[in-house]
C-alpha cells in the first residue's frame, strides 16, 4: 500500500496545479462516508459539490452502470440508442418540462442554455443580428468557459483569459430593481442561480425569484435558471425555484441527475425555446450516450423513490437549526436551505480554509466557499443520527482559538 504522501507528491509532481485538495487521499465510498487509502472514514459534508445527493456508490445506480457498461456505452448522436428516449421521457415526467437537450458538464449544459437564448433572441423574438443581451448576476458561478468566465466577478476566474465574447451584462443580485432597469428590447435572456452556492451559499431575499419571472414574462426574457447545485432535491424541493412557486423558461441541470457516477447534464425547455436548434447547431460526441442516460435515469427514481427530497427539507431544516444553536465565538450568520448550508464566519476567524482542515482531522469533509463560508452539504440520505454524530466535532471546531 502507498502512503498517502505518495499519491500527493504523484498529483502535485504530473498534475496542473489548478485546484488546491484537501490532503485526505480517497479509495472508497458508500453511502454519506469515504474512506482513505489508511483505513480512516469520514463524512462527507461536500457531495462532490452536491453531485452526490444520493450517496457514494449507490448499489442500484452502480448496478445499472455495470450492465449498460456491458451492453452498450456510446453510439454518438449519428445514432439513436435504445436509452436516450426513456431518459428524456422519465425527466420530463419529473420535471413537466417537454424539450430536453443533453450534455455532460455543468458548464456545458449553460453554455447551450446560453446558445439557446441568443438563437432564440434572433429568431423568436426578432432582436437584430449580434445585438442579443444576457442578464447575469454578481456574484454568479455558472462554469469555466471562456465565455462564462468572462461574465464572472471573480477576479481570479477571469483575469488571464481574456478577451471574452461581448453581449452580458452584470448586475447585482437579489435586486429586483436593478434587473427592471438593465432589461433593453434586445435582451434575450435573464441567467440565475436561485441560491448562489459557490458565491457562499447566498439566498437572495423572498420574493425575488418571483418578481424576477413576471419582470422577465412582462419583457418577453428567458428567465433561465441554473439548478445544477441546487436543483433535485438539495435544498428540500425538487428545484430551489418551486421555493417561490417560480417556473423558469429554462432549467439547467447537471451533477446529481448521475448521482456522481458520471458526467450527465441538461437543459430543460419547451420546444419554443430548444426548438430553434436545427441538426447541426450545436452536439457533444458524448452528449446522451446510453451509459450516462441510464445512469442518470436510475439515479432520478432513486431520488424518489427514496424520498430524498423530503429527506432534504427535513434534515435540512434540522441540522441548520442544530448549527444556529452551536455556541461559538467565529460564526457570523448560518444560511441555506434544505442540506445547502453555509456558515459564515467573521473575517477575525483567520478565514474558512482552517476550519475545514481541523474537520477533516476529526473526519468530518467540508470544503470552504470563499474566504469565510463553510459548506454543508451532505448526501440527502443523511440520517438524524449522523447529523448528531457530526454536531460534537463541528461544535469543537468552531470553537477553536
Ligand atoms: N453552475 C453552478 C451553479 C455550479 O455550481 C457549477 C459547479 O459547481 C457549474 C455550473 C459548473 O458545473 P460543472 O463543474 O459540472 O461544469
Amino acid at each position: 500500500m502507498m502512503e498517502t504522501q505518495t499519491y500527493i507528491h504523484l498529483e502535485e509532481t504530473y498534475g496542473a496545479h489548478n485546484y488546491r485538495p484537501l490532503d485526505v487521499v480517497i479509495e472508497r465510498g458508500e453511502g454519506v462516508w469515504v474512506y482513505d487509502v489508511e483505513g480512516n472514514k469520514y463524512l462527507d459534508c461536500l457531495s462532490a459539490y452536491s453531485a452526490l445527493n444520493q450517496g457514494h456508490c449507490h448499489p442500484r445506480i452502480v448496478n445499472v452502470l455495470i450492465r449498460q457498461a456491458q451492453k452498450l456505452s456510446l453510439t454518438s448522436r449519428a445514432f439513436r440508442n435504445d436509452q436516450l428516449g426513456l431518459f428524456y421521457k422519465a425527466l420530463a415526467d419529473l420535471t413537466g418540462y417537454s424539450m430536453i437537450l443533453p450534455m455532460n458538464s455543468g458548464t456545458e449544459a449553460v453554455e447551450t442554455a446560453l446558445k439557446a437564448a441568443r438563437k432564440w433572441g434572433y429568431t423568436v423574438k426578432g432582436v437584430p443580428a449580434d445585438q442579443a443581451e444576457i442578464i447575469v448576476c454578481e456574484g454568479n458561478f455558472h462554469g469555466r468557459t471562456i465565455a462564462i468566465v468572462g461574465f464572472s466577478t471573480e477576479e481570479q476566474y477571469r483575469n488571464g483569459f481574456g478577451p471574452y465574447p461581448a453581449g452580458f451584462k452584470v448586475i447585482p443580485y437579489g435586486d429586483v430593481r436593478a434587473l427592471r432597469e438593465a432589461i433593453t428590447p434586445n435582451t434575450v435572456a435573464f441567467l440565475v442561480e436561485p441560491i448562489q452556492g459557490e458565491a457562499g451559499v447566498i439566498v437572495p431575499p423572498v420574493g425575488y425569484l418571483k418578481a424576477a419571472r413576471d419582470l422577465c414574462t412582462a419583457h418577453n426574457v428567458l428567465f433561465m435558471a441554473d439548478e445544477i447545485q441546487t436543483g433535485l432535491g438539495r435544498t428540500g424541493k425538487k428545484f430551489a425555484c418551486d421555493h417561490e412557486d417560480v417556473r423558469p423558461d429554462v432549467t439547467i441541470v447537471g451533477k446529481a441527475l448521475s448521482g456522481g457516477l458520471y458526467p450527465v447534464s441538461a437543459v430543460l425547455s419547451t420546444p419554443a425555446i430548444l426548438g430553434v436548434f436545427r441538426p447541426g447547431d450545436h452536439g457533444s460526441t458524448f452528449g446522451g450516450n446510453p451509459l450516462g442516460v441510464a445512469v442518470a435515469r436510475e439515479a432520478l427514481a432513486v431520488l424518489i423513490e427514496e424520498n430524498l427530497i423530503e429527506n432534504a427539507a427535513t434534515l435540512g431544516e434540522y441540522f441548520q437549526e442544530r448549527l444556529v444553536e452551536v455556541p461559538s465565538p467565529h460564526v457570523k450568520e448560518v444560511r441555506g436551505k434544505g442540506l445547502l448550508i453555509g456558515v459564515e464566519l467573521y473575517p477575525s476567524a483567520g478565514g474558512a480554509r482552517r476550519f475545514c482542515e481541523a474537520l477533516k482531522d476529526r473526519h468530518i469533509l467540508c470544503k470552504e466557499t470563499h474566504q469565510h463560508v463553510i459548506r454543508f452539504a451532505p448526501p440527502l440520505i443523511i440520517t438524524r443520527t449522523e447529523i448528531d454524530q457530526a454536531l460534537e466535532p463541528i461544535t469543537e471546531v468552531l470553537n477553536m482559538r
